[in-house]
């Protein structure tokens, strides 16, 4: 009987420390910055969470800018999700606005980014077109616009399904940290969902090693794919540098499609978040193909096969295993 009743008075503490109601019935309310950490969320948390993004399904990241409601939405949240490497730079003007002092926990920690990469290290590098289209976005951005600044480091890991799973571990374990009653269901939900992410992973690698080397290159409008391209040998040029922001120059989009005519350049896409106008120039003036949308930093609006992460991983492969394959 004592045994029980301490028990209880420490669990009663460790809400109270918490912040938590004692009665525990509701779910604990989980806020992630965009659609994709959101679906991650979802999946670890099963109904003992509800899972919110704050920018959603379609919606572009990189151009975001909080609206009052966000504000409400934070202050309401017992635990905040981003992904972390300045992907979400409107973030510290919403914590502000919503006065929000609860945890913060950067998914993509302990993920081995990808610098991006110098111009001047590839002056003889075939893929000198798209950095130097990367840098002068980049530049353009400094000059404008420093909320929309990506950092040095490729913030966009959630494209590689071996990334994925550490961010799904440090989730995991955050929920579990907030909610520790749960423990034990967090952690079987994440673990069934990383052997699912691992099944999907060889499934596509396998895919992928059927295409020769030489036949896997394409042109997407932002850089987002390049843990994708890294994962499955796939050479990803873009137009619009990291951002999504700023265009390429005339001159840069010359030597994109002259690159493209030297290189046989297949296949051209379109991604849900960006304008689909240069894209289909390219395609005209080199005769790609365009592939179907791919979707990088937003899911799918439901419903569609890419409206879950895992959906939006194998749509995206699809996409691309569908131009590339040899006919
Ligand atoms: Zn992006």
């Amino acid at each position: 009987m004592k045994k029980t009743l301490m028990m209880s008075v420490s669990t009663m503490m460790l809400y109270a420390a918490l912040g938590h109601p004692v009665a525990m019935a509701e779910p604990l309310k989980v806020v992630s910055s965009f659609s994709i950490l959101g679906d991650l969320v979802h999946q670890v948390g099963g109904d003992k969470v509800q899972s919110i993004s704050i920018i959603g399904p379609e919606s572009d990241a990189h151009s975001f800018e909080p609206r009052p409601s966000d504000a409400k939405t934070l202050q309401s949240a017992d635990l905040l999700i981003i992904n972390g490497a300045h992907f979400e730079a409107w973030l510290p003007k919403l914590s502000q606005a919503a006065g929000y002092k609860g945890k913060v926990v950067e998914a993509i920690q302990g993920v081995p980014l990808r610098a991006y990469e110098d111009e001047h290290e590839h002056e003889h590098d075939p893929s000198h077109t798209q950095t130097h289209a990367h840098t002068e976005g980049h530049a353009h951005h400094h000059d404008h616009d420093h909320s929309h600044d990506h950092g040095d480091y490729d913030p966009h890991a959630w494209q590689s399904l071996e990334h994925a799973q550490m961010y799904v571990s440090t989730i995991r374990d955050a929920l579990s940290e907030t909610d520790p009653d749960n423990t034990v269901y967090y952690q079987k939900r994440a673990a069934d969902y990383i052997q699912a992410m691992q099944a999907l992973n060889v499934r596509l690698l396998a895919e992928f090693e059927k295409i020769p080397a030489s036949q896997r290159s394409v042109v997407t409008s932002h850089d987002a794919f390049n843990y994708l391209g890294q994962a499955y040998g796939v050479e990803f040029l873009s137009l619009l540098g990291a951002s999504n922001q700023a265009e390429p120059s005339a001159k840069e989009l010359a030597g994109l499609i002259e690159y493209m005519r030297d290189n046989r350049v297949q296949a051209v896409f379109m991604e849900n978040i960006s304008s689909p106008k240069l894209i289909e120039q390219i395609a005209r003036e080199t005769g790609a193909k365009v592939g179907k949308h791919l979707y990088s930093d937003a899911l799918a609006k439901a419903p569609h096969p890419a409206d879950t992460y895992l959906g939006m991983m194998q749509w995206n492969a699809e996409a691309l295993l569908e131009v590339l394959r040899p006919d």
